[in-house]
Protein backbone atom coordinates (compact mmCIF):
# COMPACT_ATOMS: atom_id res chain seq x y z
CA UNK A 1 0.00 0.00 0.00
CA UNK A 2 1.10 3.75 -0.16
CA UNK A 3 1.06 3.73 3.42
CA UNK A 4 3.59 0.74 3.43
CA UNK A 5 6.03 2.55 0.52
CA UNK A 6 5.66 5.52 2.25
CA UNK A 7 7.67 4.35 5.55
CA UNK A 8 9.98 2.26 3.71
CA UNK A 9 11.01 5.18 1.62
CA UNK A 10 11.31 7.07 4.94
CA UNK A 11 13.06 4.36 6.40
CA UNK A 12 15.43 4.52 3.52
CA UNK A 13 16.16 7.81 3.83
CA UNK A 14 17.25 7.65 8.12
CA UNK A 15 18.89 4.53 7.09
CA UNK A 16 21.18 6.42 4.30
CA UNK A 17 21.75 9.96 6.62
CA UNK A 18 22.89 7.02 9.24
CA UNK A 19 25.14 5.31 6.93
CA UNK A 20 26.74 8.66 5.64
CA UNK A 21 27.45 10.01 9.28
CA UNK A 22 24.71 12.19 9.94
CA UNK A 23 21.51 11.92 12.56
CA UNK A 24 19.61 14.74 11.31
CA UNK A 25 18.97 16.17 7.66
CA UNK A 26 19.42 19.92 7.14
CA UNK A 27 15.66 21.39 5.77
CA UNK A 28 17.06 22.36 2.36
CA UNK A 29 18.72 19.07 2.13
CA UNK A 30 16.06 16.70 2.43
CA UNK A 31 13.99 19.14 0.54
CA UNK A 32 16.47 18.62 -2.77
CA UNK A 33 16.98 14.58 -1.90
CA UNK A 34 13.07 14.24 -2.12
CA UNK A 35 12.84 16.17 -5.49
CA UNK A 36 15.93 14.24 -6.81
CA UNK A 37 14.23 10.96 -5.58
CA UNK A 38 10.91 12.04 -7.61
CA UNK A 39 13.05 12.76 -10.58
CA UNK A 40 13.19 15.91 -10.47
CA UNK A 41 15.99 18.25 -11.44
CA UNK A 42 17.59 20.71 -8.26
CA UNK A 43 19.96 23.76 -8.72
CA UNK A 44 21.31 24.01 -5.08
CA UNK A 45 23.08 27.14 -3.88
CA UNK A 46 24.42 27.26 -0.64
CA UNK A 47 27.26 28.64 0.73
CA UNK A 48 30.33 26.40 0.98
CA UNK A 49 30.47 24.21 4.35
CA UNK A 50 26.30 24.27 3.57
CA UNK A 51 26.22 20.51 3.62
CA UNK A 52 25.88 20.51 -0.58
CA UNK A 53 27.71 17.09 -1.19
CA UNK A 54 25.17 15.44 1.62
CA UNK A 55 22.58 15.68 -1.29
CA UNK A 56 24.03 13.90 -4.20
CA UNK A 57 25.34 11.30 -1.74
CA UNK A 58 22.07 10.21 -0.18
CA UNK A 59 20.27 10.66 -3.27
CA UNK A 60 22.56 8.55 -5.53
CA UNK A 61 22.41 6.19 -2.46
CA UNK A 62 19.02 6.06 -2.20
CA UNK A 63 18.16 5.53 -5.89
CA UNK A 64 18.77 2.90 -8.02
CA UNK A 65 21.58 2.72 -10.50
CA UNK A 66 24.87 4.65 -10.14
CA UNK A 67 25.30 8.05 -9.72
CA UNK A 68 27.58 9.99 -11.48
CA UNK A 69 29.34 12.87 -10.01
CA UNK A 70 31.08 15.66 -11.57
CA UNK A 71 33.70 18.39 -9.89
CA UNK A 72 36.46 20.44 -11.68
CA UNK A 73 38.63 19.70 -8.44
CA UNK A 74 40.36 16.49 -8.41
CA UNK A 75 41.79 16.60 -4.84
CA UNK A 76 38.19 17.24 -3.36
CA UNK A 77 36.70 13.98 -5.46
CA UNK A 78 39.63 11.94 -4.47
CA UNK A 79 39.14 13.24 -0.77
CA UNK A 80 35.13 12.01 -0.83
CA UNK A 81 35.89 8.62 -2.14
CA UNK A 82 38.33 7.86 0.73
CA UNK A 83 35.61 9.68 3.43
CA UNK A 84 32.76 7.74 1.44
CA UNK A 85 35.13 3.85 1.28
CA UNK A 86 35.96 4.37 4.91
CA UNK A 87 32.32 4.52 5.78
CA UNK A 88 31.86 1.54 3.83
CA UNK A 89 30.13 3.37 0.85
CA UNK A 90 30.32 1.78 -2.83
CA UNK A 91 32.25 4.59 -3.97
CA UNK A 92 35.02 5.03 -7.11
CA UNK A 93 36.67 7.67 -8.59
CA UNK A 94 37.71 7.64 -12.36
CA UNK A 95 40.56 9.46 -13.40
CA UNK A 96 43.57 9.03 -15.87
CA UNK A 97 46.04 7.67 -12.96
CA UNK A 98 43.86 3.68 -13.59
CA UNK A 99 45.87 1.65 -15.73
CA UNK A 100 43.75 -0.72 -18.36
CA UNK A 101 43.52 -3.22 -15.61
CA UNK A 102 42.02 -1.29 -12.95
CA UNK A 103 39.37 0.25 -15.80
CA UNK A 104 38.31 -2.94 -16.68
CA UNK A 105 37.66 -3.39 -13.30
CA UNK A 106 36.07 -0.50 -12.73
CA UNK A 107 33.77 -0.90 -16.01
CA UNK A 108 32.63 -4.70 -14.42
CA UNK A 109 31.99 -3.35 -11.18
CA UNK A 110 29.74 -1.00 -12.76
CA UNK A 111 27.89 -2.93 -14.86
CA UNK A 112 27.35 -5.50 -11.76
CA UNK A 113 25.77 -2.96 -9.94
CA UNK A 114 28.81 -2.81 -7.30
CA UNK A 115 29.43 0.41 -7.52
CA UNK A 116 26.84 3.41 -5.78
CA UNK A 117 28.87 6.46 -6.80
CA UNK A 118 31.24 7.17 -9.71
CA UNK A 119 33.27 10.35 -9.81
CA UNK A 120 34.71 11.75 -12.38
CA UNK A 121 36.35 15.13 -14.10
CA UNK A 122 33.67 16.75 -16.51
CA UNK A 123 36.57 16.30 -18.92
CA UNK A 124 36.01 12.69 -18.88
CA UNK A 125 32.42 12.89 -19.01
CA UNK A 126 31.97 14.78 -22.24
CA UNK A 127 33.86 12.14 -24.10
CA UNK A 128 32.24 9.93 -26.32
CA UNK A 129 33.56 6.80 -25.37
CA UNK A 130 31.80 7.55 -21.55
CA UNK A 131 28.97 8.87 -22.81
CA UNK A 132 28.39 5.83 -24.53
CA UNK A 133 29.16 3.96 -21.65
CA UNK A 134 27.13 5.48 -19.52
CA UNK A 135 24.17 4.88 -21.70
CA UNK A 136 24.56 1.19 -20.87
CA UNK A 137 24.39 1.33 -17.56
CA UNK A 138 21.67 2.24 -14.89
CA UNK A 139 22.27 5.99 -14.19
CA UNK A 140 20.48 7.59 -10.72
CA UNK A 141 21.61 11.24 -11.40
CA UNK A 142 23.87 13.13 -12.45
CA UNK A 143 25.68 15.83 -10.05
CA UNK A 144 27.77 18.93 -11.26
CA UNK A 145 29.19 20.48 -8.41
CA UNK A 146 30.90 23.96 -8.22
CA UNK A 147 28.18 24.43 -11.01
CA UNK A 148 29.00 28.24 -11.12
CA UNK A 149 32.16 27.70 -13.36
CA UNK A 150 30.47 27.22 -16.14
CA UNK A 151 29.59 30.77 -16.44
CA UNK A 152 32.59 32.08 -14.91
CA UNK A 153 35.06 30.03 -16.77
CA UNK A 154 33.20 29.98 -19.41
CA UNK A 155 34.27 28.40 -22.62
CA UNK A 156 38.04 29.56 -22.50
CA UNK A 157 39.09 28.11 -19.51
CA UNK A 158 36.86 25.14 -19.16
CA UNK A 159 34.98 24.04 -22.57
CA UNK A 160 34.20 20.49 -20.92
CA UNK A 161 31.85 22.45 -18.81
CA UNK A 162 29.68 24.25 -21.40
CA UNK A 163 29.24 21.21 -23.24
CA UNK A 164 27.71 19.27 -20.02
CA UNK A 165 24.51 21.01 -20.94
CA UNK A 166 24.37 17.40 -24.00
CA UNK A 167 23.88 15.75 -20.43
CA UNK A 168 19.91 16.38 -20.54
CA UNK A 169 19.35 15.63 -24.36
CA UNK A 170 21.28 12.33 -23.96
CA UNK A 171 19.62 11.32 -20.47
CA UNK A 172 16.35 13.28 -20.55
CA UNK A 173 14.97 10.52 -17.66
CA UNK A 174 18.36 11.21 -15.17
CA UNK A 175 17.53 14.05 -12.86
CA UNK A 176 20.41 16.71 -12.56
CA UNK A 177 21.38 18.38 -9.51
CA UNK A 178 23.99 21.29 -10.32
CA UNK A 179 25.20 22.90 -7.20
CA UNK A 180 27.14 26.02 -6.30
CA UNK A 181 28.23 28.32 -3.78
CA UNK A 182 27.22 31.96 -3.17
CA UNK A 183 26.22 33.41 -6.74
CA UNK A 184 23.89 36.00 -8.00
CA UNK A 185 20.39 35.34 -9.58
CA UNK A 186 21.94 36.32 -12.95
CA UNK A 187 24.73 33.31 -12.67
CA UNK A 188 21.50 30.79 -11.38
CA UNK A 189 19.92 31.33 -14.48
CA UNK A 190 23.15 31.06 -16.45
CA UNK A 191 23.92 27.66 -14.90
CA UNK A 192 19.77 26.33 -15.86
CA UNK A 193 20.14 27.91 -19.32
CA UNK A 194 23.65 26.20 -20.01
CA UNK A 195 22.39 22.71 -18.64
CA UNK A 196 19.13 22.62 -19.80
CA UNK A 197 17.15 22.90 -16.48
CA UNK A 198 14.60 24.23 -17.70
CA UNK A 199 11.52 23.26 -14.99
CA UNK A 200 13.83 22.53 -11.75
CA UNK A 201 13.45 22.94 -8.36
CA UNK A 202 15.40 26.11 -7.37
CA UNK A 203 16.92 25.73 -3.95
CA UNK A 204 19.11 29.07 -2.14
CA UNK A 205 19.92 28.77 1.32
CA UNK A 206 20.96 31.89 3.42
CA UNK A 207 24.43 33.14 2.35
CA UNK A 208 24.59 35.36 5.67
CA UNK A 209 27.52 33.84 7.02
CA UNK A 210 26.83 35.63 10.59
CA UNK A 211 29.72 34.59 12.74
CA UNK A 212 32.31 36.23 10.51
CA UNK A 213 32.97 40.36 11.43
CA UNK A 214 33.18 42.29 7.85
CA UNK A 215 36.02 45.06 8.14
CA UNK A 216 36.91 47.03 5.32
CA UNK A 217 39.06 49.80 5.82
CA UNK A 218 41.22 52.18 3.80
CA UNK A 219 45.05 50.78 3.15
CA UNK A 220 47.76 53.00 4.88
CA UNK A 221 51.10 51.26 5.94
CA UNK A 222 49.41 48.13 5.19
CA UNK A 223 52.00 46.02 6.97
CA UNK A 224 51.57 47.85 10.31
CA UNK A 225 48.08 47.83 9.87
CA UNK A 226 48.32 43.62 9.36
CA UNK A 227 50.67 43.75 12.28
CA UNK A 228 48.08 45.74 14.38
CA UNK A 229 45.54 43.10 13.40
CA UNK A 230 46.97 39.84 14.17
CA UNK A 231 48.35 41.47 17.88
CA UNK A 232 45.13 42.73 18.65
CA UNK A 233 42.37 40.78 17.13
CA UNK A 234 43.59 37.30 16.41
CA UNK A 235 46.49 36.90 18.34
CA UNK A 236 48.01 33.32 17.99
CA UNK A 237 45.06 31.89 15.81
CA UNK A 238 45.16 30.84 11.90
CA UNK A 239 44.42 32.91 8.94
CA UNK A 240 45.21 33.47 5.40
CA UNK A 241 46.35 36.82 3.92
CA UNK A 242 45.45 37.12 0.30
CA UNK A 243 47.35 38.80 -1.92
CA UNK A 244 47.75 39.64 -5.60
CA UNK A 245 50.92 38.66 -6.48
CA UNK A 246 53.24 35.64 -6.31
CA UNK A 247 56.01 37.97 -5.33
CA UNK A 248 54.41 39.66 -2.60
CA UNK A 249 53.58 36.54 -1.03
CA UNK A 250 56.88 35.84 -0.66
CA UNK A 251 58.07 39.06 0.59
CA UNK A 252 55.39 39.07 3.33
CA UNK A 253 55.35 36.07 4.96
CA UNK A 254 58.82 36.03 5.22
CA UNK A 255 58.44 39.51 6.61
CA UNK A 256 56.40 38.25 9.22
CA UNK A 257 58.64 34.93 9.50
CA UNK A 258 61.44 37.26 10.18
CA UNK A 259 59.14 39.04 13.08
CA UNK A 260 58.63 35.49 14.65
CA UNK A 261 55.14 35.22 13.34
CA UNK A 262 54.32 31.51 12.05
CA UNK A 263 53.86 32.09 8.59
CA UNK A 264 54.28 30.52 4.89
CA UNK A 265 53.38 30.96 1.65
CA UNK A 266 50.71 29.36 -0.75
CA UNK A 267 50.69 30.32 -5.14
CA UNK A 268 50.76 28.73 -8.30
CA UNK A 269 54.59 29.64 -9.35
CA UNK A 270 55.59 27.20 -6.56
CA UNK A 271 55.18 22.79 -6.98
CA UNK A 272 53.03 20.82 -6.07
CA UNK A 273 55.21 19.42 -2.92
CA UNK A 274 55.69 22.58 -1.68
CA UNK A 275 52.23 23.71 -1.95
CA UNK A 276 51.08 20.89 -0.36
CA UNK A 277 53.65 20.53 2.23
CA UNK A 278 52.66 24.04 3.28
CA UNK A 279 48.60 23.60 3.07
CA UNK A 280 49.87 20.14 5.53
CA UNK A 281 51.37 22.18 8.07
CA UNK A 282 48.37 24.86 7.81
CA UNK A 283 45.88 22.35 8.54
CA UNK A 284 48.22 20.94 11.43
CA UNK A 285 50.07 23.71 13.22
CA UNK A 286 47.51 25.98 15.17
CA UNK A 287 48.79 29.54 14.66
CA UNK A 288 50.25 29.65 11.11
CA UNK A 289 49.44 32.51 8.79
CA UNK A 290 49.16 31.79 5.27
CA UNK A 291 50.14 34.04 3.06
CA UNK A 292 48.29 33.64 -0.32
CA UNK A 293 47.14 34.18 -3.61
CA UNK A 294 43.75 32.76 -4.64
CA UNK A 295 45.32 29.94 -5.83
CA UNK A 296 44.72 29.21 -2.21
CA UNK A 297 41.29 28.69 -2.24
CA UNK A 298 38.92 26.11 -4.15
CA UNK A 299 37.71 23.03 -2.07
CA UNK A 300 39.39 24.14 0.96
CA UNK A 301 37.85 23.37 4.10
CA UNK A 302 39.52 23.47 7.15
CA UNK A 303 37.20 24.25 10.23
CA UNK A 304 40.14 26.47 12.32
CA UNK A 305 40.53 29.47 10.57
CA UNK A 306 39.52 31.89 12.47
CA UNK A 307 40.37 35.19 9.90
CA UNK A 308 41.14 36.44 6.46
CA UNK A 309 42.81 39.59 5.54
CA UNK A 310 42.45 41.08 1.96
CA UNK A 311 46.00 43.30 0.93
CA UNK A 312 44.53 43.54 -2.46
CA UNK A 313 41.12 43.88 -3.60
CA UNK A 314 39.01 40.42 -4.27
CA UNK A 315 37.87 40.33 -8.50
CA UNK A 316 34.43 40.37 -7.85
CA UNK A 317 31.55 40.39 -4.65
CA UNK A 318 31.74 36.50 -5.09
CA UNK A 319 35.26 36.07 -4.71
CA UNK A 320 34.95 38.40 -1.56
CA UNK A 321 32.80 36.36 0.13
CA UNK A 322 34.24 33.42 -0.86
CA UNK A 323 37.53 34.59 0.24
CA UNK A 324 36.17 36.11 3.77
CA UNK A 325 33.80 32.28 4.14
CA UNK A 326 37.18 30.47 4.52
CA UNK A 327 37.06 31.88 8.25
CA UNK A 328 35.00 30.41 10.76
CA UNK A 329 34.08 27.28 9.10
CA UNK A 330 33.40 25.82 12.77
CA UNK A 331 30.65 28.42 13.18
CA UNK A 332 32.80 30.06 15.72
CA UNK A 333 33.59 33.97 15.68
CA UNK A 334 35.84 34.69 12.71
CA UNK A 335 37.21 38.24 11.48
CA UNK A 336 38.11 39.67 8.29
CA UNK A 337 39.86 42.63 7.43
CA UNK A 338 39.51 44.06 3.45
CA UNK A 339 42.16 46.89 2.99
CA UNK A 340 42.87 48.83 -0.44
CA UNK A 341 42.29 52.39 -1.51
CA UNK A 342 42.08 54.70 -4.75
CA UNK A 343 45.31 53.16 -6.77
CA UNK A 344 43.82 49.66 -6.08
CA UNK A 345 40.59 50.23 -7.66
CA UNK A 346 41.99 51.96 -10.95
CA UNK A 347 44.80 49.10 -11.08
CA UNK A 348 42.12 46.94 -10.91
CA UNK A 349 39.99 48.61 -13.27
CA UNK A 350 42.37 49.21 -15.53
CA UNK A 351 43.10 45.39 -15.68
CA UNK A 352 40.25 44.50 -17.01
CA UNK A 353 40.05 47.00 -19.38
CA UNK A 354 42.72 46.26 -20.89
CA UNK A 355 43.13 42.42 -21.27
CA UNK A 356 41.50 41.49 -23.87
CA UNK A 357 40.19 38.34 -22.02
CA UNK A 358 38.12 40.26 -19.49
CA UNK A 359 34.68 39.92 -20.02
CA UNK A 360 32.21 42.65 -20.07
CA UNK A 361 31.05 40.31 -16.98
CA UNK A 362 34.08 40.58 -15.15
CA UNK A 363 33.78 44.59 -15.44
CA UNK A 364 30.60 44.27 -13.97
CA UNK A 365 31.79 42.19 -11.38
CA UNK A 366 34.33 44.44 -10.58
CA UNK A 367 31.56 47.41 -10.67
CA UNK A 368 29.72 45.75 -7.81
CA UNK A 369 32.84 44.92 -5.75
CA UNK A 370 33.46 48.77 -5.74
CA UNK A 371 29.64 49.50 -4.72
CA UNK A 372 29.87 46.97 -1.87
CA UNK A 373 33.06 48.74 -0.99
CA UNK A 374 31.98 52.55 -1.08
CA UNK A 375 28.51 51.91 -0.70
CA UNK A 376 26.25 53.39 2.18
CA UNK A 377 25.37 51.94 5.33
CA UNK A 378 25.93 48.03 6.56
CA UNK A 379 28.21 45.86 5.34
CA UNK A 380 26.89 42.67 4.97
CA UNK A 381 23.64 44.36 3.91
CA UNK A 382 25.41 45.58 1.38
CA UNK A 383 27.40 42.50 0.29
CA UNK A 384 24.21 40.07 1.16
CA UNK A 385 22.46 42.79 -1.79
CA UNK A 386 24.16 41.61 -4.18
CA UNK A 387 23.13 38.19 -3.79
CA UNK A 388 19.33 39.40 -3.67
CA UNK A 389 19.33 38.80 -0.12
CA UNK A 390 17.93 41.02 2.46
CA UNK A 391 18.76 41.12 6.01
CA UNK A 392 18.90 43.73 9.15
CA UNK A 393 21.75 45.81 9.75
CA UNK A 394 24.80 43.61 11.27
CA UNK A 395 25.61 45.66 14.07
CA UNK A 396 29.32 44.45 13.77
CA UNK A 397 30.77 45.33 10.87
CA UNK A 398 33.08 48.54 10.42
CA UNK A 399 30.03 50.72 9.41
CA UNK A 400 27.65 49.73 12.58
CA UNK A 401 30.25 49.76 14.82
CA UNK A 402 31.77 53.30 14.17
CA UNK A 403 28.96 56.00 14.29
CA UNK A 404 27.50 56.04 10.62
CA UNK A 405 28.25 59.81 9.79
CA UNK A 406 28.00 60.56 5.64
CA UNK A 407 29.17 64.11 3.92
CA UNK A 408 26.83 65.63 1.06
CA UNK A 409 29.67 65.82 -1.16
CA UNK A 410 27.70 67.19 -4.00
CA UNK A 411 29.80 70.22 -4.84
CA UNK A 412 33.20 68.45 -4.48
CA UNK A 413 31.83 66.23 -6.85
CA UNK A 414 30.99 68.76 -9.27
CA UNK A 415 34.52 70.30 -8.91
CA UNK A 416 36.06 67.34 -9.32
CA UNK A 417 34.17 66.79 -12.77
CA UNK A 418 34.86 69.87 -13.99
CA UNK A 419 38.42 69.32 -13.27
CA UNK A 420 38.09 66.15 -15.32
CA UNK A 421 36.06 67.64 -17.80
CA UNK A 422 37.87 70.75 -18.66
CA UNK A 423 41.29 68.99 -18.70
CA UNK A 424 40.02 66.66 -20.86
CA UNK A 425 40.56 63.19 -18.76
CA UNK A 426 43.98 63.30 -19.61
CA UNK A 427 45.77 64.16 -16.54
CA UNK A 428 45.83 61.62 -13.39
CA UNK A 429 44.07 61.59 -10.42
CA UNK A 430 47.11 63.14 -8.09
CA UNK A 431 47.98 65.96 -10.08
CA UNK A 432 43.81 66.89 -10.23
CA UNK A 433 43.69 66.98 -6.18
CA UNK A 434 46.69 69.10 -6.61
CA UNK A 435 45.40 71.33 -8.69
CA UNK A 436 42.36 71.64 -6.33
CA UNK A 437 44.65 72.03 -3.45
CA UNK A 438 46.36 75.09 -5.06
CA UNK A 439 49.54 73.44 -4.78
CA UNK A 440 52.06 74.89 -6.92
CA UNK A 441 54.26 71.90 -7.98
CA UNK A 442 56.37 71.21 -10.91
CA UNK A 443 53.56 68.67 -12.54
CA UNK A 444 50.77 71.10 -11.63
CA UNK A 445 52.94 74.23 -13.36
CA UNK A 446 53.91 71.78 -16.56
CA UNK A 447 49.59 71.56 -17.28
CA UNK A 448 50.10 75.62 -16.50
CA UNK A 449 47.37 74.49 -13.65
CA UNK A 450 47.33 77.67 -11.70
CA UNK A 451 45.08 79.22 -14.04
CA UNK A 452 42.61 76.73 -14.36
CA UNK A 453 39.70 78.26 -12.83
CA UNK A 454 39.54 75.44 -10.12
CA UNK A 455 42.97 76.33 -9.04
CA UNK A 456 43.13 76.23 -5.18
CA UNK A 457 39.19 75.97 -4.97
CA UNK A 458 39.51 72.63 -3.12
CA UNK A 459 41.08 73.30 0.01
CA UNK A 460 37.66 72.60 2.09
CA UNK A 461 38.66 68.77 1.80
CA UNK A 462 42.36 66.98 2.67
CA UNK A 463 43.57 64.69 0.22
CA UNK A 464 42.46 61.86 1.63
CA UNK A 465 39.21 62.93 1.14
CA UNK A 466 39.04 64.05 -2.38
CA UNK A 467 40.23 60.42 -2.93
CA UNK A 468 37.61 59.32 -1.51
CA UNK A 469 35.54 61.52 -3.85
CA UNK A 470 36.91 60.14 -6.54
CA UNK A 471 36.14 56.30 -5.25
CA UNK A 472 33.06 56.91 -5.20
CA UNK A 473 32.34 58.25 -8.70
CA UNK A 474 34.57 55.82 -10.03
CA UNK A 475 32.00 53.36 -7.78
CA UNK A 476 28.82 54.65 -9.11
CA UNK A 477 30.23 54.95 -12.64
CA UNK A 478 30.23 59.02 -12.89
CA UNK A 479 33.89 58.80 -13.66
CA UNK A 480 36.02 55.57 -15.04
CA UNK A 481 39.60 54.74 -15.48
CA UNK A 482 41.75 55.97 -18.32
CA UNK A 483 43.88 53.55 -20.31
CA UNK A 484 47.17 54.95 -19.92
CA UNK A 485 49.56 53.98 -17.46
CA UNK A 486 49.10 57.31 -15.86
CA UNK A 487 45.55 56.85 -13.36
CA UNK A 488 44.02 59.10 -15.59
CA UNK A 489 40.43 59.88 -15.12
CA UNK A 490 37.38 59.93 -18.25
CA UNK A 491 34.34 61.63 -17.67
CA UNK A 492 30.82 59.60 -17.98
CA UNK A 493 27.60 60.45 -19.35
CA UNK A 494 26.31 59.85 -15.78
CA UNK A 495 28.04 62.76 -14.79
CA UNK A 496 25.99 65.03 -16.53
CA UNK A 497 23.26 65.10 -13.81
CA UNK A 498 25.81 65.88 -10.83
CA UNK A 499 27.50 69.04 -12.62
CA UNK A 500 23.82 70.24 -13.28
CA UNK A 501 22.96 69.33 -9.54
CA UNK A 502 20.31 66.92 -10.06
CA UNK A 503 22.25 64.36 -8.04
CA UNK A 504 23.03 64.45 -4.60
CA UNK A 505 26.37 62.41 -4.16
CA UNK A 506 26.62 61.85 -0.47
CA UNK A 507 29.71 59.97 1.07
CA UNK A 508 30.20 57.86 4.10
CA UNK A 509 32.80 58.84 6.76
CA UNK A 510 36.26 56.94 5.95
CA UNK A 511 36.69 54.10 8.08
CA UNK A 512 40.21 54.28 9.82
CA UNK A 513 42.32 51.61 10.78
CA UNK A 514 43.02 50.64 13.97
CA UNK A 515 40.68 52.71 15.17
CA UNK A 516 42.24 54.48 18.14
CA UNK A 517 41.06 54.86 21.44
CA UNK A 518 41.36 58.66 22.62
CA UNK A 519 44.05 57.23 25.58
CA UNK A 520 46.58 55.54 23.19
CA UNK A 521 46.28 58.94 20.64
CA UNK A 522 47.53 60.82 23.53
CA UNK A 523 49.87 58.37 24.71
P1 LIG B 1 29.65 22.08 0.90
O1 LIG B 1 29.85 21.02 -0.14
O2 LIG B 1 28.33 22.77 0.79
O3 LIG B 1 30.78 23.06 1.02
P2 LIG B 1 30.03 19.93 2.71
O4 LIG B 1 29.20 18.95 2.02
O5 LIG B 1 31.52 19.81 2.56
O6 LIG B 1 29.59 21.39 2.31
O7 LIG B 1 29.63 19.89 4.24
C1 LIG B 1 30.20 20.77 5.18
C2 LIG B 1 30.23 20.12 6.56
O8 LIG B 1 28.91 19.97 7.09
C3 LIG B 1 30.86 18.73 6.53
O9 LIG B 1 31.75 18.66 7.59
C4 LIG B 1 29.69 17.81 6.71
O10 LIG B 1 30.06 16.62 7.37
C5 LIG B 1 28.71 18.63 7.54
N1 LIG B 1 27.31 18.23 7.33
C6 LIG B 1 26.68 18.12 6.15
N2 LIG B 1 25.39 17.74 6.33
C7 LIG B 1 25.21 17.61 7.66
C8 LIG B 1 24.08 17.23 8.48
N3 LIG B 1 22.91 16.94 7.96
N4 LIG B 1 24.27 17.20 9.80
C9 LIG B 1 25.47 17.52 10.34
N5 LIG B 1 26.56 17.87 9.63
C10 LIG B 1 26.45 17.93 8.30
Amino acid sequence: SAALRDNYEMNLKTQTLLRLGHSEYRPLQEQAIDALCSGQDVLLAAPTGGGKSLVYQAAGLIRSGVAIIVSPLLSLMSQQVEELNAKGIRAKFLNSTLNSGEQDDLVWALRHHHIDLLYLSPEKLVQASVIGFLHSIDISLFAIDEAHCISQWGDFFRPEYSQLGQLKAFFPHVPIIALTGTVDQKTIITIQESLQLIDCLVLKSSFDRANIKLQIAQKRKAKQQILYFLHHEVPGESGIIYCRSRKKTDELSNWLRGLGLPSLSYHAAMTDEEKQANHAVFIKQYGTIMVATTAYGMGIDIAHVRFVIHLDLPSSPEAYFQEVGRAGRDGKPAKSLLLYGLQDMLQAQQLAALNPMASEREIQHLGSLFRILEGRGCRRQNLLSHFDEEIPACQYCDRCLTNRSEQNMSTASQKLLSLVYHTKGLQPFSLLIQVLLGKKSKSVSAIKGESLPLFGKGKELNEAQWKSVIRYLIAYEYISVGTTSFFTLCINEKARAVLQGKVQIIIPAEYYYPVLSEDVLKS
